[in-house]
């Protein structure tokens, strides 16, 4: 029966002043996967990786967009599913997106193109339902669509593609838990008028940024005076690695998704490696392991290699 490879991109949801809005696929790491169509009704997932998640089509991410695409389209056939998995679960790098991405797309391959683009987004956000409870789609419409994508909104889903600048990005993920529910928990219920015109005028020049390719209005916009207080408490360092990265030349960064992962965005690869290798050094020091990735947006979102 028929079978389709892809590779399935990371992303970086919020870009600082955009929580919950805004997300951006990035090159390195990235997930593979192979679908195969099958005449019985099964969902087998088979994970490669040593991460030990969850095989059980109900409780794996891609299981479970998977039995929604099967409900809804009343098939007779179910899918078999091989994971390699690169992006860390719990990373903040969209592990769980990935995942759940990658199965709308392939089954929708598989089954002949039947459903839209942001049909395969309102299937996948399910998965993002089964990892943290909330349905939301600032991680899975720029692995789908590739670039950097703006979620006007997911109920109803109404995402903008957005210009893809030509930045290079520098992540570290450090080896420690924040869960994405202690994360949302510690955010404040309400925020003062004089803090949410600053938002807003971060966001729109971000936008404006992007759009227009200037390097220097995107880093002069990437400032989260709402979110990033919070959250950073719960990440080791994250003042000492943002401080350093702005000394080294970066444009601005910040948290990537609710953590523990922290991005810089820089005009130039090499710096992008620089900075690289002090976040390293900086978990390096307090003897906290970490995963450093240097990459350039991923303009185009899911591939088929096979
Ligand atoms: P990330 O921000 O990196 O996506 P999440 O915390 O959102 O991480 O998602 C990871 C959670 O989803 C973990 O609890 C993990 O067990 C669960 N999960 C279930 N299936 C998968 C899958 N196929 N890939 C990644 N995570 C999965």
């Amino acid at each position: 029966m028929k079978n389709i490879k892809i590779k399935v991109p990371a992303t970086i949801a919020n870009l600082v002043c955009g929580f919950d809005i805004l997300g951006m696929a990035i090159n390195e790491p990235y997930d593979e996967m192979e679908l195969r169509l099958l005449e019985s009704p099964d969902i087998i997932i088979r994970h490669t990786d040593s991460f030990n998640l969850p095989e059980e089509a109900s409780k794996n991410v891609a299981g479970a967009v998977l039995l929604k695409i099967q409900t809804h389209l009343n098939l007779k056939n179910g899918f078999e599913v091989i994971i390699h998995k690169n992006i860390k679960p719990g990373s903040g790098l969209g592990s769980s997106a990935a995942s759940a991405a990658g199965a709308a797309f392939a089954a929708n391959h598989l089954l002949g193109n039947v459903l839209s683009k942001e049909e395969m987004v309102h299937f996948a956000m399910f998965g993002e339902e089964l990892a943290s409870g909330v349905r939301h789609a600032d991680n899975i419409a720029p692995c789908m669509y590739g670039g950097i994508a703006l979620i006007k909104s997911s109920d109803p889903i109404d995402i903008i593609p957005l210009n893809t600048p030509d930045l290079f990005i520098a992540a570290v993920h450090p080896q420690v838990e924040v869960k994405t529910s202690d994360a949302r928990q510690i955010l404040k219920k309400n925020i003062s008028m004089k803090d949410a015109i600053q938002q807003w005028g971060n966001i729109a020049g971000l936008i404006a940024g992007i759009e227009k390719n200037d390097l220097t209005l995107i880093g002069r916009s990437l400032n989260d005076g709402i979110v990033e207080p919070v959250r950073s408490i719960l990440i080791p360092q994250f003042h000492e690695i943002k401080t350093k990265s702005l000394e080294l030349g970066a444009l601005g960064g910040g948290i990537s998704g609710s953590g523990p992962s922290v991005f810089m965005v820089t005009e130039k690869e090499e710096k992008a490696h620089e900075i690289a290798r002090m976040m390293k050094a900086v978990y390096d020091e307090i003897k906290i392991e970490s995963f450093v990735y240097v990459s350039e947006i991923n303009p185009s979102g899911i591939e088929i290699i096979e």
